[in-house]
């Protein structure tokens, strides 16, 4: 079972995504991981995406993400797959269709075959998407001092679009997603996530 987390920056989905491993890994084998920087060549990739202070091209930015995730699958999420772990993964390839393909203006399609390409065309089971107003998010952020550089100089329509484009990825497949509010408190999103993955377990 493959369930990754989705939302802007500051929405909360690396404590829900926690949360949900600590839970799963009561019973089962689970596997919690995010990218970029899910391995130890990500560990570099993402250092180089997130200080770069802007220097760098839209399409090498995609390009970075896109080689970090390709190498991440590769090695760590298919064989804990194979052997039948569960992998809970804080972000996967919506959000280059959402960050790169919307924010930065590059085509999503492109950026969504790319990924496929990439990572041989695995795609998640469950998708929890968890939705905020940016302004909320940045407010979140800057209490713990973590805005990243590129974002800081992203502004908020770059933001706006980038909500906007995973809330469409969440209608164009709403089998595979779950949008949650992101305002409402940590544990009800922790139950409602819980409910919908032991559903999917159960099947
Ligand atoms: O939220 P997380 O720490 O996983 O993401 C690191 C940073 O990289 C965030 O600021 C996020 O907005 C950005 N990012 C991006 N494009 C991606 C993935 C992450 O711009 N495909």
């Amino acid at each position: 079972l493959f369930i990754t987390f989705e939302g802007g920056d500051g929405s909360g989905k690396s404590t829900q995504s926690r949360l949900l491993a600590d839970w799963l890994a009561q019973s089962r084998e689970v596997v919690f991981t995010r990218e970029p920087g899910g391995t130890e060549l990500g560990a570099e990739i993402r250092s180089l995406l997130l200080h770069t202070g802007g220097h760098i091209t839209d399409r090498a930015e995609a390009l970075l993400y896109a080689a970090d995730r390709s190498h991440h699958i590769a090695t760590v999420v298919r064989p804990a797959l194979e052997r039948g772990a569960v992998v809970l993964q804080d972000r996967y390839f919506d959000s280059s269709v959402a960050y790169q393909g919307e924010g930065r203006e590059l085509e999503p399609n492109d950026i969504r075959d790319l990924s496929l390409w990439g990572t041989e065309g695995l795609i998640p089971d469950v998708t929890v998407l968890i939705d905020l107003p940016p302004a909320v998010g940045r407010e979140r952020l800057a209490a713990r001092d973590e805005t990243p550089d590129r974002l800081e100089a992203a502004g908020d329509d770059f933001h706006e679009r980038v909500r906007r484009a995973y809330l469409r990825l969440a209608e164009a497949e709403p089998d595979r997603f779950l949008v949650l509010d992101g305002t409402e408190p940590i544990d009800s999103l922790q139950q409602r996530i819980r409910d919908r993955v032991s559903a999917v377990l159960e099947q």
